[in-house]
């Protein structure tokens, strides 16, 4: 099998994924069961083509009984969506943010009860109250899938002008949440006259992130209108050049600084939240995330933990009964003994092999 068919089958992979992304976010008025089918279709060969690209096998589920001309001929049963994150973390190096893997797991969900469960017949147009549903699952999809993009931008570098048009597309489709903006608003006003601020929110695009303050530095938001919650700091820039930075969990380190181009690194981050005094002499077990899979970067921030990496935070970090590490985002650990935290298999692991 040559090359150049595997770069023409990925690269048909990739075109149908964007053409799936487009006619998703094109049918929410007419079509919302295909809306929704769609753009669930879409994130699963995204997902896939990022896979293909590191090598074909990755694509099919059970590889070893598969020849690449069954692969070629679609006569190869491929990974379900739970096993291409799975890989795409073991074999690509490429950690999908538990918030995404979750929201992408939600799609996939309401695709099935879609494809089972409803009919469209006899709805002409859907009602208000289910596209506005389904906007807000889109946004909420889209603002992951964005993100796990420019990541990737390397990789679907042929694709700029499908993911310029579904990210235009995106935006317009924002207009259906005027509706819930505007029924919030009172609620907003209310809010912001007692001193809650609100930013814009990363999602929806509505002025409607109502925002907490865990510390002088490290702040939260909560869309009251898309849901979405994201996590940011403010810090003066590093090479104190006066110029306060905000930067968000999707540009932690490598951020610049817009006034004298300083390159903000985690260990400015680490500096700037860590606010336990540790003596090197003594050994702490260091403590990782489970959200972005990152080792040590977590750092105690007066009662919360948080990740330097992600600015994902916990009120508590539990330790792993096997690996003896600490870890935030992975559950209470409560049977780590057995199987481990997101960073080691557990005593099941250990004795599997044997
Ligand atoms: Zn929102
Ligand atoms: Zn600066
Ligand atoms: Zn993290
Ligand atoms: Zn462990």
């Amino acid at each position: 099998m040559s090359k150049k068919k595997l770069n023409s089958a990925l690269r048909h992979l990739s075109e149908s994924a964007f053409d799936f992304l487009e006619r998703s976010v094109k049918e929410i008025k007419t079509h919302p069961k295909y809306s929704v089918i769609h753009f669930a279709t879409a994130v699963e060969l995204i997902l896939k083509a990022r896979l293909m690209r590191e090598h074909w096998t990755l694509v099919v589920e059970r590889t070893s009984d598969v020849s690449v001309e069954d692969f070629m001929s679609g006569k190869a049963k491929t990974v379900t969506q739970v096993d291409a994150i799975k890989r795409l973390k073991n074999a690509c190096g490429e950690n999908i943010p538990q918030d995404a893997v979750t929201q992408f797991g939600k799609i996939a969900a309401h695709r099935n009860r879609m494809i089972h469960f409803f009919h469209e017949a006899g709805k002409k147009k859907a009602d208000d109250a289910l596209t506005e549903e389904i906007v807000k699952e889109l946004c909420l999809c889209w603002f992951h899938l964005e993100r796990l993009l420019s990541d990737w931008d390397d990789q679907f570098d042929d694709f700029k002008d499908e993911i310029a048009t579904v990210t235009w597309r995106m935006k317009r489709l924002r207009a259906y949440l005027q509706v819930a903006f505007d029924r919030m608003k009172p609620k907003i006003d209310a809010a912001k006259k007692v001193g809650t601020a609100f930013k814009t929110c990363s999602g929806c695009g509505f002025d409607a992130a109502a925002v907490t303050e865990v510390s002088d530095v490290l702040f939260e938001q909560q869309c009251t209108v898309c849901g979405l919650g994201e996590a940011y700091i403010e810090i003066s820039c590093p090479n104190e050049c006066g110029e306060i930075l905000h930067i968000d969990g999707h540009n932690v380190s490598g951020m610049a600084c817009e006034k004298c181009g300083y390159e903000v690194t985690p260990e400015d981050v680490a500096d700037a939240l860590d606010t336990e005094f540790s003596d090197p002499s003594e050994f702490e077990p260091q403590i990782n995330c489970a959200q972005c899979s990152s080792l040590g970067s977590v750092v105690q921030h007066g009662e919360t933990f948080v990740c330097t990496e992600c600015l994902y935070s916990e009120d508590s970090a539990p330790q792993c009964d096997w690996c003896n590490e600490r870890q935030i985002g992975g559950g209470d650990l409560e049977f780590s003994y057995h199987t481990g935290c997101e960073f080691c298999e557990g005593q099941a692991g250990w004795t599997k092999d044997d």
